[in-house]
């Protein structure tokens, strides 16, 4: 079954290949949003959780490469790089980087449907199996819904900020992130954010969360490497 309602996201700086991409996909049931950049596909992933992403490696600014290293560290969503044909180094380290497949330009619209139409299948497939709330040391966190509450069921209120970087913990459970990767987490970074920043956040989380770095139960520290979330989820 073809999920027609599937929303993808096209991100390309040339605006002839990118709304004839928009319209050919469009016809096909898909709900498409154009953006021209990184700048306002970051503002449509705070928002909204699209099934896939078609990204031109070449943007002006921050370019596919990027885009895919960033949000492949905070969620699973299906990838689709667009290639010159001479990016021959750029696809192989945009798979490493997680995305899931590309075509070359100038692609075949045929081709890239039937890839289109191949991840998203695999990728409701794995959404199934993507748990949305989790449970960790008496608290309740909606993971795609920026939504925690304590054992009272209080809610906690958490910035968007705190809720990706909650949500890369929880997602890696055991796995000691350092902050660049923590950083990379965080989809709205302002002027002089650094990985200080990081140490910042997972504070207030802490505090948040009552969590006391001498006797963590939640978030580790792991000495010189970053921070690793320790509780057990079910
Ligand atoms: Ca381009």
């Amino acid at each position: 079954m073809i999920p027609t309602a599937a929303h993808i996201v096209v991100i390309e700086d040339e605006p002839v290949t990118r709304m004839a991409l928009a319209g050919y996909l469009g016809s096909f049931g898909y709900r498409v949003t154009e953006c021209a950049g990184a700048e306002a596909a970051e503002l449509v992933l705070a928002q909204e959780n699209p099934d896939l992403l078609i990204v031109d490696i070449n943007l002006a600014g921050k370019d596919g490469l990027e885009i895919t290293r960033e949000q492949r560290a905070r969620s699973e969503v299906g990838i689709i790089l667009l290639s010159g044909r001479t990016d021959d180094v750029d696809r192989i380290v945009g798979l490493e980087l997680g995305a899931d497949d590309y075509v070359c330009k100038p692609f075949n619209r045929r081709e890239l449907l039937a890839r289109v139409k191949n991840l998203l299948r695999r990728t409701a497939a794995m959404r199934q199996f993507t748990r949305r709330v989790v449970h960790f040391a008496g608290y309740s966190f909606d993971t795609s819904a920026r939504h925690l509450t304590d054992t009272a069921g209080q809610t906690i209120h958490l910035t968007r900020g705190e809720y990706e970087m909650l949500r890369a913990f929880v997602l890696n459970p055991g796995v000691v992130m350092d902050r660049d990767r923590l950083l990379a987490t965080i989809t709205h970074r302002q002027n002089g954010t650094n990985t200080r920043t990081v140490d910042v956040m997972v504070k207030r989380l802490r505090g948040k969360l009552g969590d006391d770095p001498k006797v963590p139960r939640i978030f580790g520290t792991s000495h010189g490497e970053g921070y690793v979330f320790t509780a057990p989820l079910s």
